[in-house]
């Protein structure tokens, strides 16, 4: 795999988007994300919030940090001082947790619900009413160091673009249909992170603002190694 191509490639096919790149990082060493961030490569996914505090802390400081993977509360201090964007918010108590090290940090952290609009029962994050229950609730109001800016979705592991195309137009409307009502102040509906290798291309004409790419541009992932 050819890094620095890769990440041409995918950044010229964004332009005409305005959707942005985040480049999934997870296993990858820290010279592979190197090589990424002298490419022009800025915003990177990682799953794991030790792995993504252990490579901040060596990897150049502008880079833009963004937690795409399952999120134990009790993990969120290792990322709460830096971590850009939290795509995987799948429980209130998350939320919670995740408002309490931002203040103890002094920053507001963005983050993004998590919808579950696969067909695979073991997907994480809340469905449909539950989005609607959440953001009316007068906890998320009262959480003044986080804001949610948008959702995120993965679609089924399948080859039936049909399926997935159904399941992204699925999250764009409750995505319009949330923007269109009337907001407590730390939610806005601005960002769609939808789209994986192998369904971006999908992901984009369905309104995705954030792909989230691994293997199309590091290649197969090799777990053993990490
Ligand atoms: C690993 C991962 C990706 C990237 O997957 P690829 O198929 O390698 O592009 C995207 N989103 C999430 C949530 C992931 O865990």
């Amino acid at each position: 795999m050819n890094i620095k191509n890769n990440i041409i490639a995918l950044q010229s096919e964004l332009k005409s988007t305005g959707a942005k790149l985040i480049a999934v990082s997870k296993t990858q060493p820290v010279e592979k994300i190197q090589e990424a961030y002298d490419s022009g490569q800025r915003l990177f996914g990682e799953n794991k919030a030790q792995e993504m505090a252990s490579k901040y802390q060596v990897l150049p400081k502008d880079i833009q940090w963004h937690m795409i993977g399952h999120l134990q509360s009790n993990k969120v201090k290792y990322i709460a001082p830096f971590v850009s964007l939290i795509h995987s918010i799948d429980s209130i108590k998350l939320l919670l947790e995740i408002d309490k090290q931002a203040k103890k940090n002094n920053r507001i952290i963005p983050c993004l619900l998590q919808v579950h609009i696969a067909q695979e029962e073991t997907k994480f994050g809340f469905d449909k009413t539950e989005i609607y229950q959440l953001i009316s609730s007068q906890e998320v109001k009262e959480c003044k160091n986080i804001r949610i800016v948008g959702l995120m979705g993965m679609a089924t592991l399948t080859t039936d673009t049909v399926q997935i195309r159904n399941e992204f137009k699925t999250l764009k409307e409750i995505f319009d249909t949330i923007k269109k009502g009337s907001l407590p102040l730390n939610v806005e509906m601005s960002q769609l992170s939808i789209g994986m290798s192998s369904d971006y291309k999908i992901a984009l004409s369905e309104g995705s603002t954030l792909i989230r790419i691994g293997t199309s541009i590091f290649g197969e992932r090799n777990y053993t190694i990490s």
